[in-house]
């Protein structure tokens, strides 16, 4: 058997261990110290915004946090992209509140201004307008913040800028994770950056992050006992977790970069294969390229290439199942044009990590080619 590749592993640099070591040396073995602190002012520097960034143990706790400080609760309903990955709709339900799912564009593959206006209505027709709009840079493609922010704003709903699989990515100049009312950061093991476990709540005050920690290290108010006027969440990130992020800041940069050249070199090599298509950046778009993803001609040709790069031991994915198809949502509204079903059934994630070889490459691309010329 050839050696496995990956989806989209983690990738050290090796910076990480200093940081870790200085921890240790210093007994910082806990939920807070200098790395958390550090990784925090990392991060803030590098998104070079207004803005105040909490260091958590998810992007989930981010997320569930960021609907807590916008007062989301039962009954509420929120407005949650479709197309994206189970951890965006969860936190709405842990607030006792109802996801209504809203279908894509075609441009970008993320929440649709259209289908967004026509939900906003039709909610609030029936009696309920939502509390939030939770939009998602899937594969690290920015969404259509302008429209989308025009939509959020003629109802005056805030929206809550999922970010996770878009550090290092730009839209008109900007970079992702500065967009949202709130905006949320994953460094989970197969993002663009790992932690091992990890996340991020960014805000746009200081007193929305003093508020945000004050949450997520169990609500303790200021006295010298034990004293609690809020229920808590144990969301911080450990000062260990924090030291491995400070080492791979140092480094994402490059690691968009060899993503990018990831999706280039696969875009180049099939580009004559008419049954393949990409997702093109829009102008004044920059997308990390976490995952390189194809649309092939049908779900037949998706899944049977599917099934030949995994005989060859090479890792690939359908597209995220749209929410509004989960059973655990079926009861859920949602408003459709058809385009997530689409994408779905045709659409594949190819290995994408920064620490692939060229080799690794060669045997993805050899195999693709293979399963078209049989
Ligand atoms: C990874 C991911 C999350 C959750 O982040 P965790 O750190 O794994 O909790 C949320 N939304 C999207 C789109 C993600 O890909």
């Amino acid at each position: 058997m050839k050696p496995k590749i990956w989806l989209s592993s983690p990738h050290m640099c090796g910076n990480e261990i200093t940081y870790i070591k200085e921890a240790f040396d210093s007994n910082w073995v806990a939920p807070l110290g200098p790395n958390v602190n550090g990784f925090e002012n990392d991060i803030q520097s590098y998104l070079n915004e207004d803005i105040h960034v909490a260091a958590l143990a998810s992007g989930t706790s981010a997320l569930h946090l960021s609907l807590i400080l916008l007062g989301v609760g039962t009954g509420d309903e929120v407005i949650c992209q479709s197309k994206t990955f189970s951890a965006s709709a969860n936190p709405i339900v842990y607030q006792g509140a109802t996801p209504v799912f809203v279908d894509s564009e075609k441009d970008t593959w993320n929440l649709c201004p259209e289908q967004l206006e026509i939900a906003i209505k039709d909610r609030i027709d029936k009696g309920t307008k939502p509390k939030a709009i939770i939009a998602v840079h899937l594969y690290g493609m920015p969404y259509k913040v302008d429209e989308i922010n025009i939509v959020a704003e003629r109802y005056n709903i805030p929206v809550v800028e999922d970010s996770a699989e878009s550090l290092g990515s730009l839209y008109k100049g900007s970079k992702c994770g500065t967009f949202g009312a709130y905006s949320i950061l994953s460094f989970n093991g197969n993002k663009i950056i790992t932690t091992s476990g990890g996340g991020a709540l960014v805000t746009k005050t200081k007193e929305t992050k003093e508020k945000a920690v004050f949450l997520a290290t169990q609500a303790r108010d200021d006295a010298p006992h034990y004293l609690h006027s809020h229920i808590g969440y144990n969301y911080r990130m450990s000062n260990i977790v924090a030291g491995i992020g400070r080492g791979q800041m140092t480094i994402l940069d490059s690691h968009v970069e060899k993503r990018r050249s990831n999706h280039e070199l696969y875009s180049n090599a099939l580009k004559d294969n008419v049954k393949i298509t990409f997702l093109k950046e829009p102008e004044g778009y920059f997308s990390n390229r976490w995952l390189s993803c194809i649309l092939l001609d049908s779900k037949k040709t998706r899944e049977g290439l599917r099934l030949a790069l995994e005989k060859e031991n090479i890792e690939s994915r359908p597209l995220w199942k749209p929410m509004h198809q989960q059973p655990v949502f079926k009861d859920a509204p949602r408003y459709l044009n058809g385009v997530s079903d689409d994408l779905f059934e045709k659409g594949l994630c190819l290995p994408s990590g920064s620490n692939l070889t060229d080799i690794e490459l060669d045997r993805v691309i050899s195999a693709i080619n293979t399963y078209f010329a049989v």
